[in-house]
């Protein structure tokens, strides 16, 4: 399974092969209806849609795409994410916004995705909607934590996400602590060279749930971004022990992982919010599910079956 996982992330990053799926109709067909599990769908709209069918829950909202090469491409994916702001504002949803600094031009220059990142901000402060940087490859971390610095200082609904598994983010914890936008804390999802980060098990567990005991004991805002029930168990006894107002922290799942979970904790009184993405790049963040869970490949198969 671990093989074929491996194999699979490859071939999600071989453009023939990407390719050769999305341009013959039935495989499109087909691999779209695996995708439609994880994704909100190709559109903002379709996503408004299936968010709001879920008993007003909560959601965050991305607009998917690989790294912009282009002032051009930046300058439209950020358009899109000043769209979602306006939809949020206008239709009143109980929404956040997330995204990739490397969709709005990180790869190109730090000015331009400043520039871009305030722009959203300025359209998400219209009505005080939380805007959330995700953690990207280790070769982007400074640069990501270095733009949050200095954004943050005119939009404080401006949240960032933290791996577990990095070493580093032991320092970058305290320094971003100072802060007082909200701290997402994920495990961590990219491959890194060595000595950088730990591998799944106990002790990054621990650590992980060490961020979150101190994020909650210090009323600082958190989201608990994790599919893991037995973290989930202990960051109930967190909460309970520290008490935290409830807009101070939030358990965050991907739509269409371990959702049941989520809904039990909603339907317990906890504070919830579930991660939709959408857009046309759904190739990619399908094989990557698949890939970093190998037994979803039967799930996709069965979805494809439907
Ligand atoms: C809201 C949110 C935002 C995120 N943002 C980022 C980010 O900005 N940067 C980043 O590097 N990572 C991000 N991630 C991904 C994260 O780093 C992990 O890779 C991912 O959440 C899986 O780890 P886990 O904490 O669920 O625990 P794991 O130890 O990986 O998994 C624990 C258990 O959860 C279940 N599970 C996990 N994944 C799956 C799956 N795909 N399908 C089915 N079951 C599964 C399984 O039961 C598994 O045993 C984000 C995750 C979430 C929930």
């Amino acid at each position: 399974m671990q093989i074929g996982a491996q194999a699979l992330r490859k071939a999600a990053l071989n453009e023939d092969a990407k390719a050769y799926v999305l341009n013959n109709p039935a495989l499109f067909h087909l691999f779209k209806k695996a995708a439609d599990r994880y994704i909100g769908g190709e559109t903002l709209e379709d996503t408004v849609v299936k968010a709001r069918a879920l008993d007003n829950q909560k959601f965050s909202m991305e607009f998917m795409g690989e790294s912009t090469r282009t002032e051009q491409e930046s300058n439209m994916s950020t358009q899109e994410f000043i769209r979602i702001c306006e939809q949020i504002r206008i239709q009143d949803l109980n929404a956040t916004v997330s995204l990739d600094l490397s969709h709005i031009g990180l790869a190109i220059s730090e000015d331009l995705c400043l520039n871009n990142l305030q722009s959203i901000c300025d359209e998400a402060s219209k009505s005080n909607i939380e805007v959330i940087i995700s953690a990207e490859g280790t070769e982007r971390t400074d640069a990501i934590i270095e733009i949050y610095k200095k954004a943050i200082k005119n939009y404080d609904q401006l949240a960032l996400t933290l791996q577990a598994y990095l070493y580093r983010t032991k320092d970058d914890f305290e320094e971003i602590k100072k802060e007082t936008g909200r701290i997402r804390i994920v495990k961590g999802a990219f491959e890194t060279a060595e000595g950088l980060s730990m591998p799944r098990g106990e002790k990054l567990d621990e650590i992980y749930l060490g961020y979150i005991d101190q994020l909650l004991a210090q009323k600082h805002k958190c989201s608990i971004a994790t599919h893991d029930r037995k973290i989930q168990a202990q960051a109930r006894l967190l909460i309970q022990e520290h008490k935290p107002v409830k807009e101070m922290y939030e358990f965050e799942s991907l739509y269409g992982i371990c959702n049941d979970q989520l809904f039990v904790l909603k339907d317990q009184g906890y504070q919830t919010k579930l991660y939709f993405v959408y857009g046309k790049e759904w190739y990619l963040y399908l094989c990557n599910r698949i890939a970093e869970y190998p037994m979803n490949i039967f799930q996709a198969l069965n979805d494809m079956m439907q």
